[in-house]
């Protein structure tokens, strides 16, 4: 651990709470069929603790897992602020840093240099390094879900931006997202409130639902969205 001055305190945090809340990790959530008018909430929908979440990677660059944790929407509102403060001129860039300064991206058909923004590169709380020899972003992720090792947070935080720079996307990624989860009443409910056309693409690779059907072997779905007049 570092011992240089730092903007959160090291002392203020322990592993069981969010570096950005310092609330716990462990948060507790009703069962969905809460009565909620109800003044006797224990018994029916008795709250439930779950863990929610994100551990960093702090430390050089091919170092052990393991450093600082928040909170899964914790990390994406500061990721986002940082980014979006940066876009406005109000973080200053990245210092030149041999290792960390820009970090650089192998997507495998090309090398795609990027600059990070602070909150990408280094952990607020020991001011680490939190990006894999590649520049990922890569965390440990514990939820309701189970435990995912290795996860690339990097591509959350780039789709949050995608949406925040294409607001008018939001609704087409609910309608791709309910398709994909074979949700297809939630997805009907999308297009008739939200006048979503089925053909709508989401997201950077500009492919419809019927074309992420297809590609990923999806028939029900192919079905559900041929039925609703989806064109390749
Ligand atoms: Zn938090
Ligand atoms: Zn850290």
């Amino acid at each position: 651990m570092a011992s240089t001055s730092q903007p959160l305190s090291e002392s203020a945090y322990s592993p069981d709470t969010c570096m950005f809340c310092s609330q716990s990790l462990r948060i507790t959530t009703s069962a969905p069929d809460t009565d909620s008018e109800s003044e006797r909430p224990l018994e029916r929908g008795e709250p439930t603790t779950v863990i929610d979440d994100v551990e960093l990677h702090c430390g050089p660059p091919g170092s052990v897992p393991g450093g600082h944790h928040a909170h899964w929407a914790c990390l994406i509102d500061h990721a986002t602020a940082q980014a979006r403060a940066r876009a406005h001129g109000a973080v200053p860039p990245v210092p030149a840093d041999p290792v960390l300064g820009a970090a650089v991206r192998d997507t495998g058909t090309e090398t795609e240099a990027r600059t990070y923004p602070p909150a990408f590169t280094t952990c607020v709380v020991c001011r680490q390094n939190i990006l894999d020899p590649s520049g990922r972003f890569i965390v440990d992720v514990r939820n309701e879900g189970g435990e995912t090792r290795g996860f690339d947070f990097g591509v959350i935080i780039e789709e949050e931006e995608f949406l925040d720079s294409h607001p008018s996307q939001v609704h087409s990624r609910a309608f791709h997202d309910l398709v994909a989860e074979g949700d297809y009443v939630g997805a009907i409910d999308v297009i008739a409130e939200h006048d979503v056309d089925v053909n709508c693409t989401y997201g950077n690779d500009g492919l419809t639902a019927l074309q992420k059907a297809m590609y990923s072997g999806d028939a029900s779905g192919v079905e559900f969205l041929r039925s609703l007049g989806a064109t390749v």
